[in-house]
């Protein structure tokens, strides 16, 4: 798996959000987005194996226009599956779910999404994001990439604000289009969430929750994924999925 960086920028403000100081280090609008060095890494990708998977990662990969050409360009270097962890906003607005999926139309090429949901409810999601609107687009872009056959994954970091609703996300997840579901423990996203109020809930009581999520999985034959596909970690969409560093 190759990983393509493509800046610290995003439209959600996530609580746990491990990049939130890099961006505001960076005291620049665009998150150190370089679209030079991007562009340099994927003309780099000369050497892919076959089945090999390039991974599109941020920030938020589709606050940048360019990113169905670079997509194609990564295609064109001879990636056989594109993953983009994403958090689906952009996908409310169906015409640009179609302009992801023409990326593969004609190709060998498959194009997968890992969408981060937060809750089951608009309160609990955008209590995680901080971004008003921020569910509803998700929800409805997850729909989306359904309909322009998209393959979507749905991570879905556990705080003490979703955890005892885990198994309504899975619903939702289903519901919406999600052909599997990752749970990641909110220390492991932001280890430093210490320095503020705690976000991860007691383990004692996770516990039970998450197993019951777990049943709703299987029964709704929804995959669960373990590890982290960004890094090359889990199963999904038919293949081990694996990102490339910058
Ligand atoms: S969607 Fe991802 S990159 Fe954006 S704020 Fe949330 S955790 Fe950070």
């Amino acid at each position: 798996m190759r990983r393509i960086f493509l800046g610290f920028a995003c439209n959600n403000g996530c609580v746990f959000c491990a990049q939130a100081g890099l961006r505001a280090a960076w005291k620049r609008d665009d998150g150190g987005r370089d679209v030079a060095a991007i562009e340099a890494s994927i003309d780099a990708l000369t050497d892919l194996a076959p089945g090999e998977t390039v991974a599109f990662v941020g920030g938020e990969p589709t606050v940048h226009d360019e990113l169905p050409r670079w997509i194609s360009r990564a295609i064109e270097r001879g990636a056989s599956r594109v993953l983009v962890q994403t958090n689906g906003r952009r996908l409310a607005y169906a015409k640009y779910a179609e302009e992801l999926a023409a990326t593969t139309a004609g190709k060998s090429a498959t194009l997968a999404l890992d969408v981060s949901l937060q809750g089951s409810s608009r309160e609990m999601h955008e209590h995680a994001t901080r971004a008003p609107g921020s569910f509803a687009q998700t929800v409805l872009g997850l729909r989306h990439a359904r309909g322009a056959s998209i393959a979507a994954a749905v991570t879905t970091v556990i705080t003490r604000a979703n955890y005892r609703h885990l198994a309504d996300i899975v619903r939702l997840a289903h519901a919406s289009g999600a052909s599997a579901i990752r749970f990641v423990p909110v220390e492991d996203v932001r280890p430093s969430a210490a320095s503020g109020p705690p976000l991860a809930p007691p383990e004692a009581m996770m516990a039970p929750r998450l197993a019951a999520a777990r049943d709703v999985a299987r029964e709704l034959k929804i995959a669960l994924l373990n590890g982290d596909l960004a890094a090359g970690e889990g199963r999904f969409a038919g293949a081990s999925v694996t990102v490339v560093p910058p």
